[in-house]
């Protein structure tokens, strides 16, 4: 944890239209502004389409750690802002094979995650799918997609980058992986006590992502560590599919993805595994016993990947209008 003036940073964020226009945030925006350019047309060029996210829903995204939904009243019903369109995205990619989204997303982090740096309550995933792929074919274009958009950002910001005082390095392919019992093993010899079977803790994301200077994959989750859609290797029970990339130097998490549980019978036994009540999914599992494509995708942070191209301190400083757990604001 790092030592954080919450009262300053309170009076800062009731004060952003005058920070905003310092030159800093410009800078700022101006390489958000690109990475997002250069995220569609990376995907554009890779066949994908891109589709508008929904913002509410009669379910959303479980499996979102210890953050909260967001309930509304919607012509009397409970309705739920998404924390992810996970499930809306295996509908599309059935439909149209490569989509993507820039989807807003809302998860009320305990307000502890304010001091990761890495937290905010309202963000952006820009989340994308592929029908028929494997997990390991969406890591490749992780990989690809990530450095199209540093070389874009080292090309067209160049003078951004040089008055934020970033230097960006274009890391070389493939990425190094780890699986997550080896980051755990890991994680243990520097002296954190960790268990098998777990999400790896806030404090030790950030330390394992200082241990590297190339963002690096941590691959097969435990079961018991990730929401009901990532699917369970056939192979090796326990294991999943899935992944996440984080970035070097400390800044932590990029991207969590993998491939997905698509049969019905499969899905209804892991959300009974984990306590959901199928009946909330109605109009999901239906879709899921008519029958959809399997399907791999992920999503990656658009505040995480400016903060970290950027070379930003905190995620707060990544985004014109930050939402911070804890702290209601503008
Ligand atoms: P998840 O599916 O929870 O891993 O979220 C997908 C991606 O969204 C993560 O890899 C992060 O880049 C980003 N993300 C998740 N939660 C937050 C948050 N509270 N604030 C900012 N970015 C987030
Ligand atoms: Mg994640």
């Amino acid at each position: 944890m790092m030592t954080l003036d919450v009262e300053e940073l309170r009076r800062r964020l009731w004060r952003r239209y005058r920070e905003i226009r310092e030159p800093w945030m410009r800078w700022m925006l101006r390489i958000q502004d690109e990475a997002l350019s250069a995220l569609r047309d990376f995907l554009r060029g890779e066949g994908f389409i891109e589709i508008l996210a929904p913002i509410i829903g009669p379910v959303t995204d479980p499996g979102i750690r210890g953050a909260k939904q967001v309930s509304i009243d919607y012509y009397g019903e409970r309705f739920k802002a998404m924390s992810s369109i996970i499930l809306y995205k295996q509908m599309a990619a059935t439909a149209l094979g490569k989509v993507f989204a820039l989807s807003p997303n809302l998860r009320l982090e305990p307000p502890e995650t304010l001091h990761t740096g890495r937290h905010l309550a309202e963000f952006r995933q820009l989340d994308l799918e592929v029908a028929e792929a494997k997990y390991l074919d969406l890591m490749e274009l992780g990989e690809r997609m990530l450095i199209y958009v540093l070389r874009r950002i080292r090309r067209e910001c160049a003078e951004e980058l040089e008055k934020l005082g970033r230097e960006l390095r274009i890391p070389p392919r493939p990425f190094r992986r780890l699986t997550h019992a080896e980051a755990v093993e890991l994680l243990r010899e520097e002296g954190f006590n960790l268990k098998h079977g777990e999400e790896i803790p806030w404090d030790a994301e950030k330390h394992i992502s200082s241990l590297f200077q190339e963002p690096f994959w941590i691959i097969d989750y435990p079961i018991t560590a990730r929401g009901f859609y990532d699917r369970e290797d056939p192979d090796r029970p326990g294991i999943l599919r899935d992944f996440d990339l984080l970035y070097p130097e400390g800044y932590g998490e990029a991207i969590s993805g993998g491939e997905r549980e698509y049969e019905y019978e499969r899905v209804l036994a892991r959300m009974k595994a984990r306590g959901e009540n199928p009946e909330d999914y109605s109009w999901y599992l239906e879709m899921l016993r008519e029958g959809i494509k399997p399907s791999a995708g992920f999503g990656i942070g658009v505040e995480r990947l400016t903060r970290y191209l950027c070379g930003l301190k905190y995620i707060w400083d990544a985004v014109p209008f930050p939402k911070v757990p804890g702290i209601p604001s503008p």
